[in-house]
């Protein structure tokens, strides 16, 4: 009989399960969008019972497909959008609030005034992050002071506090286990990543007691057992993972030095570090890759806003593509002599610019500029904004990588991925799954259950895109890209 392993992908947009074998081919995909509520501008929330009723439509779909085929399902791995938060009442299992979400930027003001305080270095060197209301700490802070109750509740000990994965694990195992994993748990901003437990000081700093807390596992962890009401029967629940660190894992990039890049709505750079978590001086982020059995590994992250979104852009603002995917073809028609650069800064510049306020702009326009010269100014601005992220974690001393494997929707196109071959050049490999973030959820549980028979390492390489520019040209473009980036910094 064959065996496969249930793997759940709760996302920002959407909630996703199939089942797995060690082919590593994915069946039965169930998927449910997940909707976005915005209460006020800069707000955003998700229903937790959305959240729920999805998980268990979904991964009852998806234990059925595999029934049907006389599968055996063996565990479930999770892998989940990061930093979003809840609490909940720890006798009903009932949130008190809605979901704050990792976009949800209310707490901005309160960030902005404990960093202008200074407490940004001590909040860096203990969880390799920053002091920003994209990570859980501060959203926290805000449910306990602005929820009427909800300190006295904390307090008392009748709640609960979790990321999306703990909130599942607790509603799955009906109350049994209170537990998120190490690379989850390094997203809070609560977490201490090198001594590997909750911090007592920044717990005070962000005035949160302990009580709330889950208790961090292993990311190949038992995390109990679930009711039969998941998927017909009791699984165990053996790998969890936050999203980009199960992308990482599902690429297989498991030495120091090996490196994926997720190119979706925006792109995500994950690079392995090994045991040792390297400190960033260009506000790249240190965090957690994956404890396994104990043992910590670390990565170095960075991440670019927009990336997909400027095709869509292209697609749904100015209206001149039907289909992102038709971007490759007519970026392809592009004069190549053209010198059109796209600023995707539609909102703000990241790494290693940081300019919040700075805006997009089209530069370098001729009266022979049309929709397929900014088509190309478009995929390469995605190469651009890579380069510069890689560029600052090298800065940062990591460790050199000799290529680095791509996947998401915008790795598809292949106009794109030479160009970032070319820029970077490093060559790039892409997999014959691109969906490695649950991939990587199925490959932990895996892990967790000692499964035989399951691959190590890479998946099978679909392409690979070898540099071919010579570098008095590249360092032509990119000198091109940094002036066309220094005309819009807002300072
Ligand atoms: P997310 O998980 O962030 O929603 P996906 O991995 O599904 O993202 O990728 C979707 C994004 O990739 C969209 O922003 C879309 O514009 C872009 N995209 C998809 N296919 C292509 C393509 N062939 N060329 C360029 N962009 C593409």
């Amino acid at each position: 009989m064959t065996t496969r392993i249930l793997a759940l992908d709760q996302g920002t947009t959407s909630t996703r399960a199939v089942t797995i074998g060690p082919d590593l081919q994915l069946h039965g995909m169930a998927q449910e969008e997940l909707g976005q509520s915005y209460p006020k501008p800069g707000q955003v929330e998700h229903d937790p019972e959305e959240i729920w009723r999805a998980t268990l439509s979904v991964c009852k779909r998806a234990a059925e497909a595999a029934d049907a085929r006389g599968a055996e399902l063996r565990g479930i791995g999770i892998t989940n959008q990061r930093e979003t938060v809840l609490l909940w009442d720890a006798e009903t299992g009932v949130p008190i609030h809605p979901a704050l979400v990792w976009q949800d930027r209310r707490t901005a003001s309160l960030c902005a005034r404990w960093r202008s305080e200074g407490a940004e270095d001590m909040v860096r060197s203990k969880t390799g992050l920053l002091l920003d209301p994209y990570f859980s700490a501060s959203k926290i802070s805000w449910l306990l002071e602005e929820i009427p109750g909800a300190r006295t509740a904390a307090e008392a000990g009748r709640l609960r506090l979790g990321t999306v994965d703990c909130f599942l694990i607790w509603r799955m195992t009906g109350g049994q286990v209170h537990a998120t994993d190490a690379s989850n748990a390094s997203r809070t901003l609560l977490f201490n990543i090198h001594s590997q437990e909750w911090d007592e000081e920044l717990l005070r700093f962000f005035n949160i007691p302990a009580s709330l807390l889950p208790e961090v596992r292993d990311s190949n962890a038992d995390f109990g057992v679930t009711s039969a009401e998941i998927s017909g029967r009791s699984l165990p629940i053996r790998g969890v993972l936050g999203d980009q660190q199960a992308a990482t894992w599902g690429q297989g990039c498991l030495e120091p030095g090996s490196m994926k890049c997720t190119f979706g709505t925006g792109c995500f750079v994950l690079l392995n570090t090994g045991s040792r978590p390297i400190p960033s001086h260009n506000r790249m982020l240190t965090t957690v890759a994956w404890r396994l059995n104990g043992a910590t590994e670390y990565a170095l992250e960075g991440s670019v806003y927009n990336a997909g979104s400027t095709i869509q852009w292209l697609r749904d603002g100015l209206g001149i593509l039907k289909h992102a995917q038709e971007s490759e073809a007519l970026a392809a028609q592009a004069d190549p002599r053209s010198q059109v650069h796209l600023v995707p800064a539609f909102t703000g510049l990241g790494a290693p610019w940081w300019d919040p306020d700075a805006r997009g702009a089209l530069l370098g326009l001729t009266r022979g500029s049309g929709p397929a010269e900014i088509t190309l100014a478009a995929l390469e601005s995605v190469g651009h904004q890579t380069a510069d992220l890689l560029e600052s974690m090298r800065a940062d001393g990591a460790p050199a990588s000799s290529s680095l494997r791509v996947d998401g929707g915008l790795s598809s196109n292949g106009l794109a991925m030479q160009f970032l071959a070319d820029i970077l050049d490093l060559t790039l490999e892409r997999p014959t799954i691109l969906e490695t973030t649950i991939v990587g959820a199925g490959r932990m549980a895996a892990l967790g259950l000692d499964l035989p028979d399951w691959p190590v390492g890479a998946p099978p390489i679909d392409q690979r895109f070898s540099p071919d520019m010579d570098q008095e040209e590249r360092q032509t473009r990119r000198a091109a890209w940094a002036s066309a980036v220094a005309r819009i910094l807002s300072s």
